[in-house]
């Protein structure tokens, strides 16, 4: 790789002169603040460094639920985390997946609202069990004044008939939530940042970002460069940049099948407090999850996938999601995310002329894009 001291004058002056924003990670927050920064500077220079060929993070690694929180979810939430944080959790979920929507175009992203199920399974006791039931009025009422929606949530008996899963005692139904296509989300993020003007280079790592009095000078992988402003939105990867914050790297692995012949699974499905999340892509299924069984050895930056991981995934996929099916694990992969002790993003200045906007936990489809909106907003 040529560093910035071996460019031509064209290409010092194109792509690294002049900068006025220059943004780190093109991921779904990067790319949306950049999008918002032109909106709001028509005239500026913007320029997306990313160090992976692909973003290297979540965003193109997800499982595309378009979700808001299912019942067990909330009902845990709710026991942790006073009540309003929840309810402002939620209302950023759901304004956050109308501003995509808006942003990305349903179309452009396959946006399809098949429902979800949060599964119930023999491991909840009967107590518990009445406990998220007599709850669900109050869900639903909440969610009403966030949504406009009636009866969001409601316990739908029939889950293990209708998708011949096993195991299953029961499920809440929520018929809002939806799924997306990640893959065509990112290609239309970045497609935008094209019919934005907004230079957009890839493998290019950022190392170090230094305030100075009237200008900011950011060490790259390829030389140093100077800004006017920078954004950082990595995300998982925010640690070295912002060390007193409250924001670890959270790996989550998945799974997805091959082909299935006949799949009788449409939808998005949440169990165990969405600690396993699975959906069907057309007629394969992807599987996640499994993150609390080692949560010490799931707290890194690496893309790995491991053994104790994969074969409990591949045990429940047979157990409880395709017990009477045929069918073949085509691969696994993993993606990073970023979380905190609390699940509320990270979106403030940090000096004169550096703004974050990271952590975005397991809800980055949802809020990713209301956050690079914040983000530049502080500019
Ligand atoms: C397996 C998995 C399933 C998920 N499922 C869902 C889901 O169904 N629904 C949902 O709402 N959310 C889900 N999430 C979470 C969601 O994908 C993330 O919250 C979201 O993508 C975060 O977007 P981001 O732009 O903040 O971060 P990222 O997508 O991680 O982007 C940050 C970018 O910064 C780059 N970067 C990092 N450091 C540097 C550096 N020093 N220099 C240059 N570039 C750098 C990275 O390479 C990366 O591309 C899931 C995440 C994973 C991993």
């Amino acid at each position: 790789m040529l560093s910035i001291n071996q460019l031509s004058f064209w290409e010092r002056e194109t792509y690294f002169q002049n900068i006025d924003f220059l943004i780190v990670g093109a991921g779904i927050v990067g790319c949306s603040a950049a999008i918002h920064l032109r909106k709001k500077f028509p005239e500026a220079k913007i320029l997306v460094l990313e160090r992976g060929f692909l973003p290297m993070g979540a965003s193109t690694k997800n499982a595309g639920f378009a979700c808001f929180g299912s019942v067990t979810e909330l009902v845990d939430d709710l026991s942790t985390m006073p009540e309003n944080e929840v309810w402002a959790t939620v209302q950023k979920r759901w304004e956050g997946l109308v501003y995509l929507k808006e942003l990305i175009g349903e179309k452009n992203m396959d946006f399809q609202q098949n429902g979800s199920w949060d599964l119930i399974d023999s491991q909840v006791n009967n107590e518990d069990c009445k406990d998220y039931l007599g709850k669900i009025d109050y869900l639903n009422e909440k969610l009403n004044v966030i949504s406009k929606h009636t009866n969001v949530y409601s316990e739908d008996k029939n889950i293990n008939s209708k998708f011949q899963l096993g195991g299953i005692k029961t499920s809440f139904y929520n018929n809002l939530e939806g799924q997306i296509d990640t893959g065509k989300m990112m290609l239309k993020f970045h497609s935008l940042l094209v019919e934005n003007n907004i230079l957009n280079l890839s493998g290019i790592e950022v190392l170090d970002i230094q305030q100075e009095e009237n200008q900011v000078s950011v060490k790259t992988s390829i030389g140093e460069i100077t800004t006017s402003n920078v954004a950082i939105c990595v995300n998982g990867f925010a640690q070295k940049f912002l060390p007193s914050e409250d924001i670890l790297p959270a790996r989550a692995q998945v799974l997805i099948t091959k082909p299935i012949e006949n799949l009788h699974i449409k939808g998005t499905f949440h169990y165990q407090k969405g600690y396993y999340y699975f959906r069907n892509i057309n007629n394969r299924i992807l599987f996640g999850g499994a993150r609390n069984l080692d949560i010490y050895g799931e707290t890194s930056e690496e893309f790995k996938n491991t053994d104790l991981i994969k074969n409990e995934l591949s045990q429940k996929l047979k157990e409880i999601i395709l017990p009477n099916t045929n069918f073949e694990i085509d691969y696994f992969w993993s993606g990073i995310m970023g979380v905190g002790k609390t699940k509320k993003p990270i979106v403030k200045k940090t000096s004169n002329s550096i703004a974050v906007g990271v952590r975005m936990g397991g809800m980055g489809v949802a809020i990713g894009s209301l956050v690079g909106k914040e983000c530049a907003d502080l500019f």
